[in-house]
């Protein structure tokens, strides 16, 4: 086992370790915002800085590291930089939140959190981990990888999108989302975000993947539940039978 793996499975651990705090008290940013958190920046550009780093420092040390980069590699690398340039450049101009703000301390943390993630999983795949061989894209992980994937990220953007279009109006409230997962789930954006990178786990199957997976349920699982209670509270008709995060389960 590499130094690379070990720091993977402390990392890991780590995610597994804040979950109890991350069920007490809701990260402060969208609908969860308050008082207390320090400076604040426009929630917009907050978005593009903190997402951008993950952005960044993967790219960086994918494309400055001696690993080969064989055809599973540049797949690898696309479906991250595909993720990214949407998270960091074109879904924060999107989002209908001008005029809001999101703490520093939020900026902060999830550029830090960035910072090691796309900075253990760029050393992997530049630096210290496999060299994938073409056969890879054969293989049963890579392929069935690949298609959860799709279908998470193809969940994702469009409740995202869904999520957009509530504020068609130009208003700054929330309304009940309708449609598609919307029917089973408060969250499918969150839902499939962790479909998206379980799937990316499996292609990959390296543990610096399995790390991001293992804090992309720990974060949105229990913000997921946040919103739904938040919905609960807010929305009298709220529908009874919606779950939070995991149809018929969560
Ligand atoms: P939310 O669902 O809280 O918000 C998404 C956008 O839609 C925001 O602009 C929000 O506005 C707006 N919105 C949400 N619900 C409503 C509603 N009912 N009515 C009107 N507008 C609404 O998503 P997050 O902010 O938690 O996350 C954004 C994206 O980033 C998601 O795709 C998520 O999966 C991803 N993400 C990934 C993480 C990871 O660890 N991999 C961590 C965090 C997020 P407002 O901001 O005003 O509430």
């Amino acid at each position: 086992m590499t130094a690379l793996d070990i720091a993977a499975i402390v990392w890991t651990l780590l995610a597994l370790a804040i979950v109890p705090t991350q069920l007490r008290m809701a990260a402060p940013y969208g609908r969860h915002v308050r008082a207390g958190w320090g400076p604040s920046i426009s929630n917009q550009l907050g978005w593009c800085l903190m997402e951008l780093v993950s952005l960044l420092v993967f790219a960086g040390l994918f494309l400055a590291g001696p690993n080969g980069k064989t055809a599973p590699m540049w797949v690898f690398f696309a479906l991250w930089v595909a993720h990214y340039v949407n998270r960091s450049l074109i879904f924060p101009w999107r989002t209908r939140t001008r005029g809001k703000t999101i703490p520093l301390a939020i900026v902060g943390s999830a550029a830090a959190f960035n910072v090691v993630n796309a900075g253990l999983n760029g050393l992997y795949f530049g630096w210290f981990g496999a060299v994938y061989p073409t056969a890879w894209l054969s293989d049963p992980r890579f392929i069935a990888g690949l298609v959860i994937f799709v279908a998470g990220a193809g969940i994702n953007l469009w409740s995202d999108n869904r999520l957009i279009g509530l504020r068609a109006d130009g208003g700054q409230g929330y309304a009940v989302p309708r449609g598609g997962l919307f029917e089973r789930i408060s969250c499918p954006n969150h839902f499939g975000e962790i479909v998206q990178w379980s799937g990316f786990a499996l292609m990959c199957w390296n543990l610096p993947a399995l790390s991001f997976a293992v804090w992309t349920a720990a974060n949105l699982i229990p913000r997921a539940l946040s919103h739904h209670a938040w919905y609960r509270r807010t929305f009298p008709d709220y529908p009874a039978t919606r779950r939070a995060v995991i149809p018929a389960l969560l």
